[in-house]
Order: C-alpha cells, then structure tokens, then sequence
C-alpha cells in the first residue's frame, strides 16, 4: 500500500477474482530502501504529542503522503478533513496504540473509496481485553457477526479495541493477524497474504544469492522457521487459521502471476521429495553445559536448574540433555549483566561436577517434514559443515523429526548455511 500505484495494483488484484471478498490493508510501507514506513512516522507522531502536546510537524509528512495518494488515484473525497480530524483525534486521545493505529485506519478509508467495498473498522470487532491482551474467540464471534453482514469489505489491519473502544494494537507486523482473524472468521477458502517478496525463501537470500522460493511448506514447519528469523509473515498468524484449517498463500503484489508459498496444514496428500523445506538461524546464543554424574538417578535436578532461571527471569529456547550432561541453550541478551549470578546461584542449586558457558554461538535450524523419512540426514548435515571447515558445538534432533538444530560459532554462520544448503538443495 506504499503509494498510489501499490494501490491500483492491489485493487486490480482484488478486482480480478470474485472470490476475494475481504481485504485487509496496512499502512503504507517504504517507497524505497531509504524511505519511512507511516507507522514509523506515527510513532514519531506520538512522542511529540506526548512532549508538545501536538503533533504538527511528525504529521505533516504523513498527511502528504495521502494527500498525494488520493491525488493520483482521482478520488473525490475529503481527504483535507479525514486528515485533520484524525490529527486532532490523535492529540486529543493522547495514546500511542491509537496514533500508531492511524496509518492503517486512513489506508483502509482511502482503499474502499478507490474499490468500492465498505470501511469496516477492526476496532469494533478485533477484541482486546483491558490488559491489552487479545481476545481470538470474541474476537472471531464479533468478526464473523459483522462480516456475514457484508458481501465484502476493507479492513484496517494491525489494530483492534477494548469493549471501551480503547484502540489496542498488535505487534509491528500485525496486519497479518488481522487477515488471518477475518479468514477464520469467514471460513474462507484461502488467506492470500500479498506482499513484496515471491514467498519464503528455502534461506536467506542475503547468505545465498538466489536462494530458491518454497513452494509449499506447512503451518508446523512455517513456525520453526519463523522463530529462527524467516519473516515474511508475522509469526502469530498462522494461529487463526490453523484452527480452521485454511491454507494460507504467500503472493506478490508486483509478480501477481507468481505463484508465490502456499502454507498447508500437512502433507497429507503429498510427502515432499525435498529432504528439507528451509534452512534458518540466528546468532548470539549462549550455551550453558552442567555436568554431574549420576545427574539421570538424581530426582529433582532439572527442576532445581529451572528454578534458578526462573527466579532470575531467564527464559531458554531449547534443553538438549544427555546422561550426564543438561545444556542450556539461552539467548544472549538475556543473560547480560547476569552471567556470574547464573552461575553462582546454579552451582549452589545442583553442586555441578563441571559447569561451563559457551557464549557467541549462533543456532542454525533445518527443517523438513520430509526427513523423517530419509535416513542419514544428520549424517549429511554433519559432513556438510566439516567440509565448511567449521566446528560443530551442539546438534539437536527435535522430538518431531521435522528439524535438526545445530550449533556454530557466530563467525561461522553464513558459511555454515551455504555449505548445507549446497548440500541438501538440488541446483
Ligand atoms: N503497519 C504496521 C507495522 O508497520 C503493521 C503491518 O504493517 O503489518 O508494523
Ligand atoms: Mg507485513
């Protein structure tokens, strides 16, 4: 939705097939690399509202942007009185949630002037609870009431509202949820999430030039690689439509013949001859290895360990264990200033026989449902990173058999990535 044309685009989109009857936009984004999204720019808008008390200089670029916009689309509205109603609005209310939200209110207005379906504001029915918290089964009872009303409709996305009609906002990224909420609630048939990009990619084309499109992947595998940092979709979205099994698709408002990703609930028509679906990471993780022996017999002991990191507000992402050995895999940034009191307080908890902590690690992750059923596939992982020269520090199978976690020193990330993805992705 970044300018005019983006627009004219999405309603020839939207216009071509019938079946696309509810259309949720976002704010508009970058016009180029070194542009400014709109809800960037509202953001500005609500720190000066909160130290002027107005906001008249962070909204003068915003209010052009659509000024312009319904300029070159040739709408005939009052876009002069929409914008300085929604300034005063915005001033008046004084919140960040609802001056941040305003980018896609004003961009889902101007859309269903230029397509000619009804505004329907997400703020009466995407449900948050006073704390802030969404609210996804009143939300899809309110959603799905108010959809069966229309044949078809615009909807901001990103935002919703409190029964109060406090304006509650998702996090950056959230129109995705916003689409997702209004295909539960239709039972559509398809989620088609336009975009910028072809679809996921199998990894990150700043690391492999050319990196290939997934054609398919499934919800399962989508969230492994969404966590180590694929992200094109937001990572929460696949929650509404999982419950209703809707597929999603990944498509390119300016590549619309693309077929772009499709997002499935399974495979259960086809098993993927790919032995992997995609191959993610992340840097800066810490290990902490505890060692004792007898720690298998010794009741209680994981216990001990997780209390420790719970009483110090420490989450970790994976505990791969062995007889004797318990590691912990924790982001780095949440250990800082933290490390020596870790330490302390887990040798005074379980009395290790030897406990150590690697830091500057990234995780590496590869994911496929196809290989649980090829044997060898750790064995392929593990030659593919010798031949890279690199030191393999930890290789974690999940218990779901879609992925394999290993991990490397930082420095040796991208190498490591290439080197697998040599390996396992047919040129
Ligand atoms: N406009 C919001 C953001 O920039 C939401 C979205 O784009 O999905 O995060
Ligand atoms: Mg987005």
């Amino acid at each position: 939705m970044a300018d005019a044309a983006a627009m004219r685009a999405v309603a020839a989109i939207v216009s071509s097939d019938p079946d696309r009857r509810y259309v949720v936009v976002s704010a508009p984004g970058k016009r180029s690399p070194g542009d400014i999204k709109v809800t960037d720019q509202l953001f500005v808008c609500a720190r000066e509202i909160e130290t002027e008390g107005n906001c008249e200089k962070a909204f003068a670029p915003i209010a052009e942007r659509f000024r312009a916009i319904v300029a070159e689309l040739g709408l005939s509205f009052d876009i002069e009185a929409l914008l300085s109603r929604t300034r005063s609005q915005m001033e008046e209310i004084g919140e960040e949630a609802f001056t941040v939200s305003r980018g896609e209110y004003l961009s889902a207005v101007v859309f269903s002037r230029l397509i000619g379906y009804p505004f329907l504001d997400a703020a009466e029915f995407v449900r948050f609870d006073e704390e802030g918290n969404f609210d996804a089964e009143t939300t899809n009872r309110l959603c799905s009431a108010e959809l069966k009303k229309h044949a078809n409709g615009v909807i901001p996305g990103f935002y919703g509202g409190t029964q109060e009609g406090k304006i509650c906002t998702f996090s950056r990224g959230g129109s995705d949820i916003t689409g997702a909420i209004a295909a539960r609630a239709v039972l559509a048939g398809l989620y088609e999430n336009w975009t910028d990009v072809n679809g996921f990619l199998v990894t990150d084309p700043g690391i492999v030039k050319n990196a290939r499109t997934i054609e398919v992947l499934t919800y399962s595998e989508l969230r492994e690689l969404a966590y180590m940092g694929a992200s094109v979709l937001h990572s929460e979205a696949i929650f509404p439509v999982r419950i209703s099994n809707i597929p999603i698709n990944i498509r390119n408002t300016f590549e619309p013949e693309n077929p772009g990703t499709m997002i499935v609930p399974d495979y259960s028509r086809k098993i993927p001859e790919n032995v992997i679906t995609g191959v993610a990471g992340r840097k800066n993780f810490a290990v902490i290895q505890i060692e004792k022996s007898m720690m298998n017999s010794e009741i209680g002991f994981a216990r001990k360990v997780l209390s420790v990191l719970e009483e110090m507000g420490i989450s970790f992402e994976h505990m791969p264990t062995g007889i004797d050995t318990m590691s912990l895999v924790i982001e780095g940034s949440q250990l800082e200033g933290k490390i020596n009191e870790l330490i302390a307080s887990l040798k005074a908890a379980v009395h290790p026989d030897c406990l150590v902590v690697k830091e500057g690690l990234a995780l590496i992750a590869i994911v496929g449902q196809g290989m649980c059923k090829k044997s060898g596939t750790a064995a392929r992982l593990c030659s593919a990173i010798s031949r890279a020269g690199v030191n393999l520090n930890m290789i974690d199978q999940g218990s779901s058999e879609m992925n394999i976690i290993i991990s490397v020193r930082n420095e040796d990330y991208e190498k490591s990535i290439r080197s697998i993805y040599e390996e396992f992705v047919p040129a």
